[in-house]
């Protein structure tokens, strides 16, 4: 008889601090959909309940810091952590408690997804969260995944109209970087060019470009898709340049196969390997 019950099958641990989206567009659905997909185990700790459908946020709630440290302090205590991966903050003091955590364990690949604002537009950040993600957890990350505007946003930058905006993607990135960040990929869905280029910035070497060919759809979750699949083949054993590769594979496949549930935009579909009903 076969033995269901292999002890020998161990995946590693992802240990997640995001929003809950109760569209299951992005946030924390979105990491466990992405790090199943990679063979790891997403460990959730909620930063925040927000109330929104496939097209806005229409608010959000923190939760409460002690209790999300206390949550995430417990997880250390049970398991092995092969990796971490940051999203939606939504305050000051869980930006905090989740700065003690990393900093504890600064071993472990922290990699980091600016939320802040959803796929929408809606604004899910305020100054001073923009600030104390700065002193607080941009250096200690790895890997920080922004936007362009994003990026530009974190870095107080307003995107200079009349300068080419590869000059202020690389002004950002660089600023990150002496922040103290070891790595920054400024992902390029939000420009205007029918080519997409994602850029990665890493103190000391090269920069490096990767391209995918511009989708016709908006999409719910997709920067949430891609830092976790990184999150899942970082914890894989993968190098950063190797899982930043496969994940930006990966999740322009999920925006390929993407679904739309409701009127809003789309959802990625993250387990298009596994949906065998998928067309
Ligand atoms: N995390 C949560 C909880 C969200 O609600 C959103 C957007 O609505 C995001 C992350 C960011 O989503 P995206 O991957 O589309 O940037």
């Amino acid at each position: 008889m076969t033995n269901l019950n292999n002890t020998s099958c161990t995946k590693p641990v992802v240990l997640c601090f995001s929003g809950h989206d109760p569209s299951g567009g992005a946030g924390i659905q979105a990491d466990i959909e992405a790090i199943a997909a990679q063979g790891a185990h997403a460990v959730t700790v909620i930063t925040a309940l927000t109330c929104q459908d496939s097209s806005h946020v229409h608010s959000f709630k923190a939760l409460d810091a002690t209790q999300l440290q206390h949550q995430a302090e417990t997880l250390f205590n049970d398991m092995s952590i092969a990796a971490i991966k940051i999203g939606m903050t939504a305050s000051v003091e869980v930006v905090v408690a989740i700065s003690n955590i990393i900093k504890q364990h600064s071993d472990i690949a922290v990699i980091f997804d600016p939320v802040l604002a959803s796929g929408g537009g809606d604004d899910l950040s305020a100054n001073d969260l923009v600030t104390a993600i700065n002193s607080h957890l941009v250096p200690y990350c790895d890997l920080i995944t922004p936007n362009i505007p994003e990026a530009l946003k974190l870095t107080n930058q307003l995107a200079d109209q009349a300068a080419d905006i590869t000059d202020n993607i690389e002004l950002a990135a660089n600023a990150l970087l002496s922040a103290g960040c070891k790595s920054v990929l400024v992902t390029g869905t939000h420009s205007d060019t029918d080519k997409i280029t994602h850029r990665l910035f890493q103190a000391k070497q090269m920069q490096e470009d990767f391209h995918n060919s511009r989708l016709p759809d908006e999409y719910h979750g997709s920067g949430c898709t891609l830092a976790s699949s990184i999150a899942g083949l970082i914890a894989r054993g993968n190098n950063s340049r190797d899982a930043i590769r496969q994940a930006l594979d990966y999740t322009f496949q999920s925006l390929q196969y993407s679904h739309n549930p409701g009127k809003g935009q789309r959802f990625p579909n993250r387990l298009y390997n596994t949906d065998s009903k998928s067309s």
